[in-house]
């Protein structure tokens, strides 16, 4: 018999990314669906693993969603303002057509477990992972343990101090000038006339969004201290950026906590576009330990 392998979705705003794979977190096919409705998506999700044996799956899913497992409404993604997937009930569509372990985290949970396990968090104790994509948002893990209480953080939303060149209003729907409205991919789009992948590093922009970048590890730092903090997502490709974020941070923090070296401490994902993918391969396995 041929061995069963772990299934992985990793749901995002924009697309579905599912993969399937090995014990040793190894990806044999990784495909991607645009997100658009459940009816459209999900059809394309149950397809593409009906071709395999699989044993669990493992998803990290955009949201707010509901994580709680005693709750009614577990597995829900909830008050998402993608109206088609408000109090979708992704862990229970799931088990209708695979009746498997499923584990069911947020998309930056995953991504944060993937790092942990099988990239920079590798070796370390705990590790803090931020997207800054077309939102921000981020995990934390303490000794391979999710940081939660009555729900997921939402440390994308965190209030940050303005940099003095800039006069942006934000646009997050909720705060306006939160972490997530100030330094998300739509907010340089808004800024600048054009997507961050088209503007050239020497745009002053870059300054400001490292400003922004470097105010979420200095909180993350003074309220955490983890031994790793990741900075990934599609804005996070202006590898230039990170010089920047250190250079600040250095400045905000100002000598009062020792840091490990800023270039062990603050960086990017080593695992490249798969840290969602290994994360939710590892938490499907871990859920088979638990069920
Ligand atoms: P998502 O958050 O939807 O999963 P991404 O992490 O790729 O996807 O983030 C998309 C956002 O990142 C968009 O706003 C896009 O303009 C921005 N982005 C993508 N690539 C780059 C790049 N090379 N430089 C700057 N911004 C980028
Ligand atoms: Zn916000």
């Amino acid at each position: 018999m041929t061995e069963k392998l772990l299934g992985s979705i990793e749901a995002g705003g924009t697309k579905f990314v599912c993969g399937v794979g090995t014990d040793n977190l190894d990806i044999i096919e990784k495909v991607s669906f645009p997100t658009t409705t459940p009816e459209e998506t999900m059809p394309l999700v149950f397809e593409f693993f009906k071709k395999y044996n699989l044993k669990a799956i493992g998803i990290g899913s955009f949201g707010p969603i509901d994580i709680q497992k005693e709750s009614a409404t577990y597995g829900h993604i909830t008050s998402t303002p993608k109206i088609a997937w408000q109090n979708y009930d992704f862990v229970g569509a799931m088990k209708k057509k695979f009746d498997l372990p499923i584990a069911f985290t947020t998309d930056v949970n995953a991504a944060a477990y993937g790092e942990y396990v099988a990239g920079c968090g590798k070796d370390l104790s705990s590790c803090v992972y931020y997207t800054i994509g077309t939102g921000v948002g981020a995990g934390a893990i303490q000794d391979g343990r999710f940081i939660e209480g009555f729900s997921h953080p939402e440390m994308g939303h965190m209030i940050v101090r303005r940099h003095s060149d800039d006069q942006f209003k934000g646009c997050c729907p909720f705060h306006d000038d939160c972490l997530e409205g100030m330094a998300a991919g739509p907010a340089i789009e808004k800024r600048a006339g054009k997507k961050g992948q088209e503007l050239s590093e020497e745009e002053p922009i870059w300054d400001i969004e490292a400003y922004y970048i470097a105010q979420a590890a200095y909180n993350t730092t003074l309220i955490l201290s983890p031994d790793v903090i990741i900075f990934g997502g599609g804005v996070m490709k202006q590898r230039h950026m990170l010089a920047k974020v250190h250079q600040e941070f250095e400045k905000l923090i100002n000598g009062y906590v020792k840091t490990p070296p800023l270039k062990e401490y603050i960086v990017i994902p080593e695992l490249d576009d798969d840290p969602g993918t290994i994360g939710c391969l590892a938490l499907a396995k871990k859920e088979i330990e638990f069920s």
